[in-house]
């Protein structure tokens, strides 16, 4: 079979992410410089360079104050799926509020692209089963949420032993991040963090051992790792600090230079709705 990379960004500013919440409340946001649409410019000018299609799950807050950059992402060819609206992780939500937040987004993206949206992402892979519950009653199609990396305790956790792709509800597909492992240890090759951490030759070795066992290699990267430039905040948490500004130099070459190797080496990018309409994600799916 194909071996298909499937890259997803998850696009809001600097300031939203959880590490440098206490700095950054939702309430200073509108004050704060913002820098996602240049960032994702760059993003998409890089994957136009390859011709490379992808998923970009976007902030509502985001696309109700850029819907042009939407539309800008939309129409070089790329699925726009979900990031929720507010980014606040969904475990400080109730059932109501995971809904609000959750059906505002899609109805923001909806009315800007006039297409349906099928995907959701949920911040710092706060995933729930109330998420879950709410996802199916919006009608969503598919959820990208899960990351199975059990050294990471912000990732939300599900009652699930299955591996690979599975339906999560009835007709609610789940699509997790690529996590590498053997029998000792696992990493997370999924991207984001741990794609800046590693060196290049680590991350690229683990990624083809990874697609020599299987077919899909999951990744997500946010713009903000692509913008050395952006703000540095001294007065936070030392591992806060480290997991937002280690790498942000070299994400750009790195992510190039993985392209680049990948197409040499004949692999296809996907755009995740594509991957589970056309690209062979159904023919995978264990239950
Ligand atoms: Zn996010």
């Amino acid at each position: 079979m194909q071996k298909t990379i499937c890259l997803s960004f998850d696009i809001e500013d600097w300031f939203q992410v959880e590490n440098l919440r206490e700095k950054f409340p939702p309430e200073i946001w509108d004050k704060c410089e913002s820098r996602v649409v240049k960032n994702t410019i760059k993003i998409l000018d890089l994957l136009d360079e390859y011709n490379v299609k992808a998923t970009f799950f976007i902030l509502g807050w985001i696309a109700e104050r850029f819907p042009d950059l939407v539309k800008e992402i939309h129409s070089r060819g790329h699925e726009i799926a979900s990031h929720g609206y507010g980014h606040i992780i969904n475990y400080q939500l109730s059932r109501k509020e995971i809904f609000k937040d959750i059906r505002k987004s899609k109805e923001i993206l909806e009315n800007i692209i006039a297409q349906e949206i099928i995907g959701y992402r949920a911040p710092s892979f706060s995933i729930t089963e109330d998420v879950i519950d709410v996802l199916k009653r919006l009608d969503f199609k598919y959820d990208s949420s899960y990351h199975p990396f059990s050294k990471n305790k912000r990732y939300g956790q599900i009652d699930t032993n299955k591996k690979g792709f599975f339906y999560i509800r009835e007709g609610l597909l789940e699509i997790p991040m690529s996590v590498w492992k053997s029998k000792s240890f696992e990493l997370s090759i999924a991207g984001g963090g741990y794609f800046r951490l590693y060196p290049y030759i680590l991350f690229k070795s683990l990624a083809l051992s990874y697609l020599k066992k299987n077919d899909f290699l999951i990744m997500y990267f946010h713009p903000w790792e692509f913008d050395p430039e952006q703000p540095r905040i001294k007065d936070i948490k030392f591992s806060y600090r480290f997991r937002h500004y280690i790498g942000l130099k070299k994400t750009y070459n790195k992510l190039s230079k993985f392209l680049e190797i990948s197409i040499k080496n004949g692999f296809t990018f996907r755009r995740l709705d594509d991957s589970i309409k056309n690209g062979g994600i159904y023919e995978k799916i264990i239950g």
